[in-house]
């Protein structure tokens, strides 16, 4: 079965504020060549591969943006790009129609959150983004990755997004180690029951419950390993290499050099990744949303089945609320 996702990350460099010092090291780091990503898109298509992320810490800053997705969605690639709104509003024009899901990440550069009240407040860019977006027939999508430090704002998230019209999903990613024993596991109840409330409550936010359900088992188990990065995934570096068995471990980097198509197909080491594709020790707990996801649509079980269940009920729901819009 081919791979249903691609994790392409085009550059490492992140949004940083011009004053910062950091800004110049960042700077320094090579972008992804647009003569390979083209190759390697052509490929992807040819594999199978539905679905392209276009991963990194901000694809927006890389120069070919605009080509890229004007060549992924040639190849028939559903495009998702998430960034922050405050540099959306630079480069909207440019990538106007081109991305399927836009996503804005709700963070500390958009929102400030308050301590004492569990309140938070929108900064500047968050309104004007979305507007912008509107304005140009985007609908774009808050991303709030929630976690057991942040999920007491969840009520606040779902208040302020319902008062600007859109739509919120939640990213249950990982949360480091959960096992039974880990202390972790103990307040991920809390941060469950919290979630339920409030998505009952507000009908515009969502959330993957096969993902949710398999937070509360522990996430990965070694022994009997749900992640199937290898199959489910392709993650391609901004050097043009293919990282196995995710990008997350990258225990192999194989340079790709024009033969994507032929190395996914028959490399020996695709092969040997695939043996170990969840049954390493960085992978006990692991939940990885980027390769959890894509790993229960493969094999029926009830996480398959819930995964199944959150993307029909998204789909409906996100129509329902652009008719409302
Ligand atoms: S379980 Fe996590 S760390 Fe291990 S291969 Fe899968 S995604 Fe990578």
């Amino acid at each position: 079965m081919a791979p249903l996702v691609a994790n392409y990350y085009l550059t490492n460099r992140i949004y940083l504020d011009p004053e910062s010092s950091l800004a110049e090291d960042m700077t320094a780091v090579e972008d992804a060549n647009l003569t390979d990503v083209a190759r390697n898109l052509s490929d992807l298509r040819r594999l199978g591969v539905k679905y392209i992320n276009l991963a990194g810490t901000e694809p927006l800053l890389y120069a070919d943006i605009q080509q890229v997705l004007t060549l992924a969605k040639e190849q028939g690639l559903v495009v998702s790009l998430s960034t922050s709104p405050n540099l959306y509003l630079k480069q909207a024009r440019k990538i106007k129609g081109l991305v399927d899901y836009l996503n804005f990440s709700l963070d500390d550069d958009n929102i400030i959150f308050s301590d004492k009240s569990a309140s938070i407040e929108a900064g500047g860019s968050l309104l004007a983004g979305i507007e912008l977006a509107r304005s140009l027939g985007e609908y774009p999508v808050l991303n709030f990755t929630i976690n057991l430090q942040n999920y007491h704002y969840l009520e606040a998230i779902a208040k302020l997004s319902q008062s600007f019209g859109v739509r919120v999903w939640l990213i249950l990613n990982s949360l480091g180690a959960i096992g039974e024993d880990s202390p972790v596991s103990h307040h991920i109840s809390g941060m469950s029951a919290v979630i339920e409330a409030v998505t009952h409550k507000y009908s515009h936010i969502g959330y993957n419950k096969a993902a949710l359900a398999f937070l509360q088992a522990g996430g990965n188990d070694r022994q009997n390993p749900r992640c199937q990065a290898v199959d489910a995934a392709i993650s391609i570096s901004t050097d043009d290499r293919l990282l196995m068995p995710c990008s997350h471990i990258a225990q192999t980097a194989i340079p790709i050099e024009g033969k994507l198509f032929d190395l996914y197909q028959s490399s020996p080491i695709i092969e040997k990744s695939r043996k170990f594709q969840g049954k390493m020790p960085p992978c006990q707990g692991c939940t990885l949303w980027t390769y959890m996801i894509p790993s229960f649509f493969i094999g029926v079980d009830k996480y398959w089945w819930l995964n199944q269940l959150t993307y029909a009920g998204e789909v409906l729901a996100r129509r329902r609320f652009l008719q409302r819009a």
